[in-house]
């Protein structure tokens, strides 16, 4: 079952997107079933008027439903899951009743600030961090002592787990915080361990600003009649591809194909052809031009592909072109626009192509360009798809500098000689590149992927030599592994 924001009914006409604050209600936080303590903490702390996350999704924490909370970064998703944790913790059980997880150290150091800032009147309440990059003997000393709330990254809490220094029998509620980036940063395998270690009978949260295939899944497996909580109208956007061609002769192609990168690839952008030497002639023009492109054809093995895939998955590759046959079955979540450089011979390729846009909360657009030949494809796939596919529309004002095609990807990726066959775990990547001789922040650090003699992670493309570095100095695993910023 899906939830949408309730909003009060003054607002409903401006935007489901209400500013944090800015809708004056009459009740506040009053109309849950909060405690008179913590709403009087809340009253003390100034929060008036509760966000739409919050809103939506309160009544049902409280009522110890399994939940999939979705809404955008800012949104005041820490205090939806965390006033109810608070609430229901037994202060004379010393054991953890609560646990979150966090992709890293510092959203576990801020969701511990939360949780300590609106447990203020509920004295003796312990929370504990238990991050990666700490050393395990003071955690283990607290843990001794006992606590009531945990937050921490899922590599520290399984090493836990499997030392038997955390014992979770008790545990009411688990939290994945930021979801979405959790899975992204290749931590599925350790969280999975986490949850399957806990007790059947709990509560089990998952918030994240993106609703994806992979947190379905997650769900199906972990959760129990999970409602899910979002924004409405996102949620419906992210179904919609807008879906346009462009005619052109077949020598004007290329600029066309240019232009329509440059207005409609913002971050990311598919460019599918029918043959390869078409592949490989649209790659070296537009790589002579300053874009950065990856390409997937049949001639290249699959270290090169598995490696061009990683790149683009993770932001280090902003356009890929591909055909169909290299194409095929690569898990791509979502790009923002597929180019139909040459358009398939069938239609159930187009749609199978222009499937990859237009998912988890982007709208996506399909752009075919086509020469005089290709006009009867056009209206083979009109027919049969039964969507209208209109010019692209002109739009000048969009060709802003920074969507250029020249733009660079945000991250660069680095590759490292070890993986799952050498007890790598993203953990492990994340230590050594936030230890001393790499000093990266969290949010440095995009994607881990780790195959099974090889990692791939992506840093921000700004600290990328600093990361290679760190990685070649600090030890991994008490192993030294060969870390190589991957150039082109
Ligand atoms: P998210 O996890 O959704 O990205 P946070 O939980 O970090 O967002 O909250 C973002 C900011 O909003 C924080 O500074 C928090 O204190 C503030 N905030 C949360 N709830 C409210 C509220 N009801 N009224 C005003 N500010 C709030
Ligand atoms: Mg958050």
């Amino acid at each position: 079952m899906d939830y949408a924001f309730k909003l009060p009914v003054h607002q409903s006409t401006l935007s489901n997107h209400v500013l944090l604050g800015s809708a004056p209600s009459m009740s506040g936080f009053k109309s849950f079933a909060l405690s008179p303590t913590l709403q009087k903490v809340l009253d003390e702390l100034g929060y008036d008027v509760p966000t739409p996350i919050q809103v939506a999704s309160l009544p049902l924490l409280l009522d110890n439903k399994d939940v999939i909370g979705q809404a955008k970064t800012g949104s005041g998703k820490t205090l939806a899951y965390a006033l109810p944790i608070v609430q229901q913790i037994d202060l004379s059980h010393r054991e953890p009743h609560a646990l979150i997880l966090c992709p890293t150290r510092e959203l576990s150091q801020q969701v511990v600030r939360v949780l300590r800032t609106i447990a203020r009147r509920h004295p003796g309440l312990a929370v504990l961090p238990l991050t990666g990059g700490e050393a395990i003997r003071g955690q283990i000393e607290s843990l001794q002592r006992g606590v009531h709330a945990l937050v921490g990254t899922p590599g520290r809490i399984r090493d836990h787990l499997e030392r038997s220094t955390l014992k979770l029998n008790s545990l009411q509620t688990v939290v994945l915080d930021e979801a979405d980036r959790m899975l992204d940063m290749g931590f599925q395998g350790d969280v999975e361990k986490i949850l399957d270690a806990l007790p059947k009978k709990r509560q089990t949260l998952f918030f994240s600003a993106t609703f994806t295939d992979q947190i379905n899944e997650m769900s199906q497996r972990h959760q129990i009649n999970a409602l899910k909580v979002g924004n409405e109208r996102e949620t419906k956007e992210t179904n919609s591809i807008d879906q346009y061609f462009i005619e052109s002769t077949k020598t004007d192609k290329i600029e066309n194909l240019k232009n329509a990168l440059s207005m409609y690839c913002e971050e990311s952008a598919m460019v599918f052809c029918n043959f390869k030497a078409s592949v490989a002639k649209v790659t070296e023009t537009l790589r002579e031009a300053g874009a950065n492109v990856g390409c997937l054809h049949g001639d290249l093995d699959q270290f090169h592909r598995d490696q061009v895939l990683a790149r683009f998955r993770n932001q280090s590759i902003r356009i890929l072109i591909a055909t169909d046959v290299a194409g095929r079955g690569i898990d791509i979540e979502e790009v923002d626009a597929v180019i139909n450089f040459e358009l398939p011979d069938k239609p159930e390729i187009y749609i199978h192509r222009i499937g990859r846009t237009g998912r988890a909360g982007h709208r996506g657009i399909a752009l075919s360009i086509i020469d005089p030949k290709e006009q009867r494809k056009l209206k083979a796939i009109k027919d049969i798809t039964k969507v209208p596919i209109t010019p692209m529309p002109q739009k000048p004002s969009v060709l802003k500098p920074e969507t250029a095609i020249t733009r660079d990807a945000p991250m660069r990726t680095i590759l490292i000689s070890g993986g799952r066959k050498d007890k790598i775990r993203p953990g492990d990547v994340l230590g050594a590149l936030t230890g001393k001789a790499g000093g990266l922040e969290g949010t440095d650090i995009g994607k881990i992927e780790i195959h099974d003699r090889l990692t791939y992670v992506a840093v921000r493309k700004e600290v990328s030599q600093r990361a290679e570095k760190g990685l070649n100095t600090e030890r991994i695993k008490r192993k030294r592994f060969r870390a190589t910023l991957i150039l082109f």
